[in-house]
């Protein structure tokens, strides 16, 4: 508690008054999505293949018995708790192991098994009598790269010839002596060092290639450079995969041209609904006002985990004092943390230490946590023009009242303006949004 509290006093020493919105550091935010990640997200979409070959069969798995992996893999896999494969994995765990090799391209959003089917497709690949690199694999910073490599160190236990090597700043290597691992791992520049300048990789033997988290590494433009650079010292026969979490235009511009002829499998995101929550407004004049509305309502917070959601450092660090100060357990999100501080965060949250999240909006973006049955937008979600932000507010409420659970989403109103965007969200959505009086919280049973 007291690192936490220390925490949140430097926050607000340190806290700006400008949103907190523009810092979106993708490859962050993936990290932070890989630090707590704990199980598979859940996803009851269908998977879309769309084949290269559309005449050739098409095959899917139930089980890791029947991809015939070398037992010893097949002991990593189990080992890790995997007992079947995930949606994704299910059609391109196939794909990637077939012969003839074939292309890949697959999107699902974050959690749902990429990293673990190519890591497994990549020690599968490999002839670990072989002593060259064989599979490459680049990712867009040092740490998601250590990331990936973890998991393919956990599943390959059982493989001890198979040996991993990471291309990232720091590893000092002698130029011109071929490296002996099989799979390298590295980000785009230091990989493309290895291969070229330092020798060390024989582009020409790579007979597996993979780009993961291709949307963040196009949103880095030497990056996307360095990885189309990568991709023309190969072989045409490579084997390519090539992993993203969303799936706009750009990225498949950038991975139709990186990848010829390939298989695409998608796992569309399942979409977040307010059918389930209860939405509220309070009308409330100032700051100290709505903090005074919220605490009126703490006797929903006791039952269940609450986020509160501001615009601004500056308020989530005085909100999350103020609640400190009434003898609340309050952990605060906020952006000027570096990563692995945030995944603590979360997990002390996520663990019941804490019952009250204060974050703003950029911290928690992408981030489930699905035991929260009240979320409380403190400020309303606006975007750069100070309208209603509609997305954002479904995906702040849409956490609360997963699976079947009903939550609660109670809006602090300050001004007309804000009146008017509840007011737009309610006709963008068409559900009711009631007015709620905290001081008669029966509407709420
Ligand atoms: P992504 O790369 O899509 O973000 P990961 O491969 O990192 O997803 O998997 C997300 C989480 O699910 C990780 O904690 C991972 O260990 C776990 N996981 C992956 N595949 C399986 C599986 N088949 N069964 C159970 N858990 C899995």
């Amino acid at each position: 508690e007291d690192v936490n509290a220390n925490l949140v006093l430097n926050k607000i020493q340190h806290g700006g008054d400008e949103a907190d919105g523009d810092k979106v550091d993708l490859a962050e935010q993936s990290l932070l999505n890989k630090l707590i990640r704990r199980s598979l997200v859940k996803n009851r979409n269908q998977v879309e293949v769309q084949q290269a070959d559309p005449s050739s069969p098409l095959f899917s798995v139930k089980t890791f018995q029947e991809l015939r992996l070398k037992p010893e893999l097949l002991q990593g896999v189990f080992t890790m708790g995997f007992n079947r494969p995930s949606r994704i994995q299910e059609n391109a765990l196939p794909m990637m192991l077939a012969e003839p090799r074939q292309n890949l391209i697959a999107q699902s959003q974050s959690g749902t098994g990429k990293t673990a089917a190519f890591s497994l497709a990549m020690l599968s690949h490999v002839n670990p009598d072989n002593n060259w690199t064989q599979c490459l694999c680049v990712a867009p910073t040092y740490e998601l790269a250590l990331q990936i490599g973890q998991v393919i160190e956990l599943m390959g236990k059982f493989c001890p010839n198979v040996k991993l090597a990471y291309a990232i700043r720091g590893s000092r290597m002698e130029r011109g002596v071929k490296l002996q691992e099989q799979i390298v791992i590295g980000t785009p520049g230091t990989v493309l060092d290895w291969c070229t300048k330092y020798k060390l990789i024989d582009p020409k033997k790579i007979t597996m290639f993979v780009l993961d988290e291709a949307d963040v590494m196009i949103a880095m433009q030497g990056h996307r450079d360095q990885s189309i650079r990568i991709h023309r010292l190969l072989n045409k026969s490579c084997q390519m995969l090539l992993f993203s979490a969303t799936f706009e235009d750009s990225v498949m511009k950038f991975a139709e041209r990186v990848i010829s002829e390939p298989n695409i499998i998608r796992l569309k995101r399942e979409e977040e609904t307010l059918d389930t929550i209860k939405q509220f407004y309070v009308l409330c004049r100032e700051k100290e006002d709505k903090f005074t509305a919220l605490c009126n309502l703490y006797g929903c917070l006791t039952i269940a985990q609450a986020m509160i959601f501001c615009h601004t450092r500056k308020m989530a660090g005085w909100l999350a004092a103020s609640l400190i100060k009434e003898g609340h357990q309050v952990a605060l999100l906020s952006g000027e943390m570096t990563v692995e501080q945030r995944a603590n965060v979360i997990e002390r949250f996520r663990n019941g230490n804490e019952k009250v999240l204060v974050t703003t909006n950029v911290c928690s973006r992408g981030i489930d946590v699905e035991q929260v049955s009240l979320v409380v937008n403190f400020d309303l979600p606006v975007d750069m023009e100070g309208n209603a932000d509609n997305e954002t507010y479904l995906h702040r409420i849409g956490r609360t009242g997963r699976f079947g659970r009903r939550g609660f989403a109670v809006n602090m109103v300050d001004s007309k303006r804000s009146m008017d965007i509840i007011t737009h969200i309610e006709m963008h959505f068409n559900r009711k949004i009631t007015k709620l009086d905290t001081s008669n919280l029966e509407e709420m049973e």
